[in-house]
């Protein structure tokens, strides 16, 4: 046989899907894969079942229905100031996903130079790759996963076409300071660089953090694509409703990445997700305060438990450091002896790391009904208090 695409062929299964199974197999609480146990509002559900029914269930405009673009220009405004045309600045993509896909497939060409910053999400280098673009990749350091100017300085080069930049960050939990997005800024301005802005956990931020949208900056509107996605503002993530904004002459291309990826996305979710982000803000605002309840619940119970929870500014992850635990093996190795032996998985972190990675971080998913994260906790003091 010919040799297939090495990015894919050679790929391993993502650590999400990985995880799961063993949780499943073992009759482990899943606080690995992000996803919340309870859905989202039942008014968007009944929307989207009424939809189903009366229709439209033919395809839907390739750009998305204008239901959705409307109200997510409108959001756009509303929350950030930011202005765009949802007639040609929006688009609707099948989850964040597609809209990652699409905006690296529209802005990167081969021999072009990604910047990404880790720990960075698992979908983003294959994609880079398997376009033929060359990932640069800046390892921030925990606990705080600061971004500095030397390490800027050394991954920019005049071949730097795209900064890839997640905030809030998974699995970090990092909320981008405005100081670390200015310099950004200063560098894309310099090195004549676009963004590709993941800002899919925009509305889970806590301790009275804002996201600020690196488009916000002056002189940013033109150089950034906005990826999002209704799968985290409304707790609905088997959906797979994203969207892409970001100025015409960018989203121009991204839609047309998007006519040959799925070309449309089914209109009864886009129908309902409109609904929601016109009529339901209250559900995401309040989203976020009992995600804080649940990331403090969770990391003093793991602190006592000899864990060292990282700060989760944002996000559904909680980063802990595992050194004090002795456990003899690496991260990856602890992820799945905890979800054999105490039944609790989790996710390590140097899945997310190209070069040298850290052994000894862990991220757990918060965003679960407190009596499923107090069983967890049973579980893991039964386990490591034995141990
Ligand atoms: N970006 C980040 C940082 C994510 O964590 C995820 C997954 N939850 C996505 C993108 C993909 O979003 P979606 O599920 O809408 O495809
Ligand atoms: N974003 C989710 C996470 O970080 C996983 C999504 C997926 O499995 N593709 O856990």
């Amino acid at each position: 046989m010919k040799p297939l695409n090495p990015t894919f062929a050679g790929l391993g299964t993502t650590i999400f899907t990985v995880m799961s199974q063993l949780a499943q197999q073992h009759g482990a609480i899943n606080l690995g894969q992000g996803f919340p146990d309870t859905d989202g509002p039942l008014a968007l559900r009944e929307r989207a079942a009424q939809a189903l029914i009366e229709g439209p269930n033919q395809y839907p405009p390739m750009v998305g229905v204008e239901a959705l673009r409307q109200a997510l220009a409108a959001h756009a405004k509303r929350f950030y100031d930011l202005a765009y045309d949802w007639r040609s600045e929006v688009v609707v993509t099948s989850g964040g996903t597609e809209a990652l896909t699409a905006s690296i497939m529209a802005l990167v060409k081969p021999g072009d130079e990604v910047i990404l910053f880790e720990p960075a999400y698992d979908s983003y280098r294959p994609i880079i790759e398997a376009v033929g673009g060359v990932a640069k990749s800046i390892p921030l350091k925990a606990p705080g996963w600061t971004l500095n100017e030397q390490a800027l300085a050394a991954a920019f080069s005049p071949r730097t076409k795209v900064v890839l930049l997640n905030s809030p960050m998974n699995p970090a939990g990092k909320v981008f300071s405005r100081a670390e997005l200015e310099l950004l800024a200063t560098f894309l301005k310099r090195f004549d660089a676009l963004a590709i802005c993941d800002e899919v956990y925009e509305h889970l931020t806590f301790d009275g953090l804002k996201h600020t949208p690196l488009a916000t900056l002056p002189g940013m509107y033109e150089r950034c694509v906005r990826v999002g996605s209704a799968g985290k503002i409304f707790s609905l993530t088997g959906w797979k409703v994203g969207w892409v904004t970001g100025p015409a002459a960018l989203i121009g291309a991204v839609s047309k990445a998007h006519q040959f990826i799925t070309f449309t996305t089914a209109a009864a979710l886009q129908i309902a997700v409109a609904h929601g982000l016109d009529n339901f803000e209250s559900y995401y605002l309040t989203l976020a305060k009992e995600l804080e309840g649940n990331r403090d619940y969770l990391s003093n119970a793991l602190s006592q438990l000899g864990f060292e929870p990282l700060l989760a500014q944002g996000t559904y992850f909680l980063t802990t450091d595992i050194s004090k635990l002795r456990f003899n093996g690496s991260d990856v190795e602890f992820c799945k002896h905890m979800t054999e032996h105490a039944r609790v998985a989790a996710i390590p972190l140097s899945v997310f790391f190209s070069g040298d990675a850290p052994q000894t971080l862990v991220r757990f998913a918060f965003c679960k009904q407190r009596s499923v994260l107090e069983e967890s906790v049973r579980r893991l003091s039964a386990h490591f208090k034995r141990n």
